[in-house]
């Protein structure tokens, strides 16, 4: 039976009021006592810069998040509308180790599991690849994908996303059919979108009556809600690659799109949250699991491709590499990586990136964009940061010559981790 995501608007409510409380009471405690130290020993622009200024951002994200949680329990009708997954947790007997870890995760966000029911006699393998965003996630399924009994699908999730009308959001099926209609694509086409929108519980099943060559399908959806639907179904046999990048080179992609939009401490809490999220949502639902390094990968392809191969049971293809030399339909992923099937898109690429693509086209490469973006207070900053630097050690990934940043900046820096903290928090329980 199935165990909807969502046990009501309220749910999880009266937790994030006391942290909201407490958040509120700490922030001011820190702010004055702060303020108090930094106007004494270095005036007033660097108090200004160090205390008020972000100071205020954080009210502004926690008035933020009361607005959104004040919405969604004034319209629980258009909350529960946007609630387009359900949590299905399906078979007690046949692995139980698996069910275990699933209830207990259920608990831990409030679901009860109900019942169990079986639905589809066939078997799909699907190896997820889970990341942040510019880790290599396309480039490596593409890889992957390139084996003659595989199948790269990019980010299937894509189809059931909505936008703020209700309507459905992503148009773009295939990255390399071209004309980016779903109706040419002898995989997509003409009715695998309308069919996995009607009952996205079958899509792996429409996906392989579409490809009976395939062993296994690779998934490189970066939506939880997707990844959780396919683990608690029987006939889905999930395993999971996490590849991450380093901080410093995730922060010189982001900055290479987005500069100036966040501070560097928001960038580097965002990519520490992310991958331990990944790493603890595995062990919670005990997955088979394999992390790879964007580094390792982009220097040695052959090499990462073997101990794949080795997680995945198969022994790399001759020239499996080369991606681009295969046939491929997928949704969405990197708009870089697409330029090696098509080298017009080159020209919309952003930022560094047009010149990076066409220097590099039809190579899988080491992108160092970092060393050029990012200041060496941006890395002292980023690398003293606790969560990042936790999450470093923990993913093996090794930190560039950085030193402490002073006193102001580190208070800065503890501000906005737990304003960020306290506001995916409640947006997280706004979502589930
Ligand atoms: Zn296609």
């Amino acid at each position: 039976m199935d165990i909807p995501t969502n046990s009501g608007p309220d749910a999880g409510r009266s937790i994030d009021f006391a942290i909201l409380n407490a958040a509120g009471h700490c922030s001011a405690a820190v702010c004055v006592a702060a303020s108090i130290g930094i106007l004494v020993e270095s005036g007033f622009t660097r108090f200004f810069l160090a205390v008020v200024a972000p100071a205020s951002g954080i009210y502004a994200l926690i008035a933020l998040a009361w607005v959104r949680r004040w919405r969604q329990s004034h319209w629980p009708s258009r909350a529960a509308s946007q609630e387009t997954h359900t949590l299905v947790v399906r078979d007690s007997s046949a692995s139980p180790p698996k069910l275990g870890a699933a209830q207990r995760w259920a608990r831990s966000k409030h679901l009860e599991p109900t019942s169990m029911t079986e639905t589809s006699p066939r078997r799909h393998t699907v190896a997820f690849i889970m990341s942040t965003n510019w880790a290599g996630s396309t480039a490596l399924g593409l890889v992957i994908g390139s084996r003659h009994d595989a199948a790269f699908l990019g980010e299937p999730a894509m189809i059931l996303r909505r936008d703020a009308q209700g309507g459905w959001r992503h148009q773009e099926f295939c990255m390399t059919c071209g004309s980016g209609s779903a109706a040419v694509c002898p995989l997509w086409g003409p009715s695998l979108i309308a069919q996995t929108r009607t009952d996205p519980d079958r899509f792996y099943d429409l996906a392989a009556e579409r490809l009976p060559g395939a062993r296994f399908f690779v998934d490189s959806s970066k939506n939880m809600d997707w990844v959780e639907g396919a683990v608690s179904r029987r006939h889905v046999d999930v395993k999971v690659i996490h590849i991450s990048k380093a901080v410093y080179r995730y922060a010189g992609s982001v900055l290479n799109r987005r500069r100036g939009r966040q501070p560097i401490e928001a960038i580097g809490w965002h990519w520490a949250n992310e991958n331990r999220e990944i790493r603890e949502w595995c062990a919670a639902w005990n997955l088979d699991y394999l992390h790879v390094r964007y580094a390792d990968f982009a220097r040695d392809v052959a090499g990462t491709l073997q101990r794949i191969g080795k997680f995945l049971d198969f022994q790399p293809d001759p020239r499996q590499e080369e991606f681009w030399a295969y046939p491929h339909h997928y949704i969405k992923g990197n708009p870089g990586t697409a330029t090696h099937f098509d080298q017009a898109r080159i020209e919309h690429l952003k930022g560094h990136n047009r010149e990076l693509y066409r220097q590099h086209h039809r190579m899988i490469f080491l992108d160092d964009t970092w060393k050029e973006l990012l200041t060496q207070d941006d890395l002292n900053v980023l690398c003293s940061l606790r969560e990042v630097r936790q999450e470093m050690e923990i993913l093996h990934h090794e930190f560039p010559r950085y030193s402490p940043p002073s006193f102001a900046r580190r208070i800065r820096g503890r501000l906005i981790a737990g304003a960020l903290r306290v506001s995916h928090r409640i947006g997280h329980s706004a979502h589930r």
